[in-house]
């Protein structure tokens, strides 16, 4: 029976993690997976984070009972807050909300099985590159027509913002276009707060919705408010819109899976019909989403003290981001590396979107034991002031090949 079903493509991220642990090379290097690596290369538990799943294990009047099927309220709420502003009036007049959802991933499910099932929408744009799960989740939420947008200038190493105006402008009407909240994966490199306004100009203008991934709110600029200031931008304009939140990297809570569907609408009065049919779609798909991660999440956000604590992890992991950005293009310039190196530290968030060639990648990955992606984006916290000279030797050896 089973021999009907054939072998799938490996998932380009999670081979190279896999190859990259198999690897017994001493001077090996994980650039791949987006996840947070202290100056020592190690995985960070955030303190404040291993201090509430003390305080919960031994709380014994937490249990294990079922969630609610849209999830905790009071997480929901402080998550569309700190998305939207304590202070926003969309949140006070009751048109914006949240759904408790499972990470990011989840969030851009739901959110995108609404927009299709109760919207009719089919037509999904999404940047050229961007994170290569977009499309799937889209696609299997009944999407049937992907569509594309400028985004990424490889010669300038810069945003193409004539290419993603005209993309947009020929868009037919009700297209749902997926934009990066900030720290735009790959490329890390955002709009500028002109250019989101041109942005919402044309998306008014030709009626098209607006769907926000937030996966690094905190990551781009080390500041919540600032890296939400796209989306509470078009929230000011009067934009009606969805965002999926990620505490993923955030709180670096990966494996729980706590995320958040942020809704804004025009007229509150439609928000009871929609939690229905939202409880239907995950019920359908999940039943449920997990306490554990956001009971962390909601706690720390509503205490002062663990709230400060939390930015202030959010800025070390943020500076320590910068520090080898700036490491590295320093190590490359020393090395005189022919190229423009500057991009590595105008580039914001995890990433960099190196400009190395497909052949350039696989010979760091071949003769370096230097995992990345093939896009040539690297995880740029995978490096530390023990590998980052090492890398750029590398590089250097790959681009004069
Ligand atoms: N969107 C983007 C742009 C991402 O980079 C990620 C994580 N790699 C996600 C969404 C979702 O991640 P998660 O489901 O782990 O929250």
């Amino acid at each position: 029976r089973f021999q009907v079903v054939q072998q799938g493509p490996p998932i380009e991220v999670f081979q190279l993690n896999r190859l990259y642990m198999e690897d017994p090379h001493p001077s090996k290097i994980n650039l791949s997976i987006g996840a947070y690596r202290d100056e020592n290369g190690k995985p960070w538990v955030l303190p404040v984070v291993r201090k509430m799943e003390k305080q919960m294990a031994n709380d014994e009047t937490l249990l294990h009972e079922y969630l609610p099927v849209l999830g905790m309220e009071q997480f929901s709420a402080a998550s569309t807050a700190m998305l939207l502003g304590e202070d926003s009036p969309a949140i006070a007049s009751g048109r914006a909300f949240g759904v408790q959802t499972l990470s990011g991933t989840g969030s851009l499910r739901v959110g995108a099985e609404l927009l299709n099932k109760h919207l009719k929408y089919t037509n999904f744009y999404y940047s050229v590159p961007t994170w290569d799960n977009h499309h799937l989740v889209f696609v299997n939420s009944g999407f049937t027509n992907p569509r594309t947008y400028r985004y990424w200038n490889a010669k300038q190493r810069g945003i193409d913002f004539e290419g993603l105006i005209e993309d947009l402008r020929s868009a037919p009407e009700n297209s749902v276009v997926l934009l990066h909240a900030c720290a735009h994966n790959p490329t890390g490199i955002d709009p500028t707060q002109e250019q989101w306004e041109k942005i919402a100009d044309v998306m008014e203008e030709r009626k098209l919705f607006p769907f926000f991934d937030s996966a690094y709110q905190g990551f781009a600029s080390g500041d919540l408010d600032q890296d939400a200031w796209a989306v509470r931008y078009f929230v000011k304009r009067g934009f009606e819109l969805v965002c999926a939140q990620s505490y993923a990297k955030n709180f670096g809570l990966y494996n729980e899976r706590v995320g958040n569907l942020a809704i804004v609408v025009s007229d509150a009065s439609v928000v009871p019909a929609m939690k229905s049919q939202l409880t239907w779609i995950v019920r359908g798909m999940y039943s449920n989403p997990p306490a554990h991660g956001a009971r962390v999440v909601t706690n720390v956000l509503a205490n002062k003290q663990l709230f400060d604590e939390w930015r202030e992890h959010i800025k070390a992991m943020s500076s320590r981001v910068i520090e080898m950005r700036e490491a590295l293009r320093a190590e490359l310039i020393k090395l005189g590396t022919p190229g423009n190196w500057d991009h590595i530290v105008k580039q914001i968030g995890l990433f960099s979107y190196t400009g190395l060639t497909q052949r350039q990648t696989e010979h760091l990955i071949q003769e370096y034991h230097i995992y990345l992606l093939k896009s040539g984006r690297i995880n740029v916290c995978g490096l530390n002031p023990n590998n980052v000279q090492y890398m750029a030797r590398a590089m250097h050896d790959a681009v004069t090949k």
